[in-house]
């Protein structure tokens, strides 16, 4: 494999184009470089490491001087910050006194793994490991491995409410049949102070949407007069029943008077099937004890952050069980007529 090859190049010559004449230098010690860019005084050497595909935080931007010296070779190479980074895009230069590497912003991209459909088909059992979950977004919501109560995540950690009305935090090694994430930054942010139902809360919301078409995130922080959740216990028997056939095994909260986050999206209708249009919330305390999926509030002292997602990166299982699944067949008329030209 050329990958494996190319692992051992630890040299690369560099031939810099000085004011007056040419000059050859031999710089030891680069690590897979992919690709260099200049600032007209520096260039700059983007290393992906020892692995190209993996995020081992291993990569690294090397600078050299406009006479080919080696100015620093791992500048950036904090544990973590660079996995693999290539090409001028994902490599920002400021100016010769500061200099700041990053790889493409990552913020607002809406990140799923799984088809809700398949899910509520019966898809329970967890395929991606929230350690991976976690690489993909900082905030959103999911389901637990065997539909085990509800997920919700905030601030980068995975909360699993169970049935019991438990809240504990997922290890990384737990996994998920559907999840939706993103690194979460808000474009747009309201209050609302006075006592306000869900109804009323999420109508104030929509009209603040300014595209009925788009993908948005949405974060609503404050003092919760009730939350009304559910959760359901996880599933054990196989093949397993249909989501829509065991309703009546949910169990519901009426959490009290406390402080929390209410976790989720709003979604456009074209994406009904793979996703779920329209809201979805999970909630999540702040002592983060009780949380589940939202089927009503009362809320105060809000604090309404909204991000408009920018793309959409579906992941699908590859699971013996979601290759054999059935989905529903789709007829649409129009787009068989125009792919057929008739
Ligand atoms: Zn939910």
């Amino acid at each position: 494999m050329s990958t494996m090859k190319s692992r051992n190049i630890l040299t690369a010559v560099f031939i810099c184009i000085g004011l007056n004449s040419f000059s050859q230098q031999t710089i030891n010690g680069f690590s897979l470089p992919e690709s260099v860019t200049s600032n007209g005084k520096r260039f700059f050497v983007s290393n992906q490491g020892q692995d190209v595909f993996s995020k081992d935080g291993d990569g690294f931007i090397s600078e050299i001087c406009e006479d080919g010296k080696l100015i620093e070779l791992k500048f950036l190479s904090q544990k973590d910050v660079l996995n693999s980074p290539k090409g001028r895009n994902e490599v920002i230069i400021a100016d010769e006194n500061e200099i700041t590497a990053t790889t493409q912003a990552k913020h607002n991209i809406l990140y799923n793994y799984g088809i809700i459909e398949a899910f509520v088909g019966g898809l329970y059992r967890g395929s991606l490991p929230i350690k991976v979950l976690k690489s993909k977004g900082d905030f959103g919501l999911g389901a637990p491995d065997m539909l085990d109560g509800e997920l919700t995540m905030l601030d980068g950690k995975a909360y699993q409410t169970k049935s019991t009305g438990e809240t504990v935090v997922l290890d990384n090694d737990h996994k998920t049949s559907f999840s939706s994430v993103t690194f979460f930054k808000s474009d747009t942010v309201f209050y609302v102070n006075n006592a306000i139902e869900q109804k009323n809360l999420l109508e104030a919301i929509e009209n603040r949407l300014t595209n009925r078409n788009a993908m948005y995130a949405i974060k609503i922080t404050g003092d919760f007069n009730n939350v009304r959740t559910r959760a359901f216990p996880p599933v054990k028997e196989e093949p397993f029943p249909v989501l829509s056939t065991i309703l009546d095994r949910q169990q519901f909260f009426d959490i009290q008077n406390t402080a929390g986050t209410l976790v989720g999206y709003h979604l456009p209708e074209f994406l009904n099937g793979i996703q779920i249009s329209g809201f979805h919330l999970h909630f999540l305390s702040a002592d983060t004890k009780q949380g589940g999926h939202v089927l009503g509030f009362k809320g105060q002292n809000l604090k309404v952050e909204i991000a408009e997602l920018k793309s959409f990166e579906l992941e699908a299982p590859t699971t013996k069980d979601f290759q054999n699944f059935q989905f529903r067949k789709r007829h649409n008329e129009d787009l068989e007529r125009v792919e057929q030209g008739k």
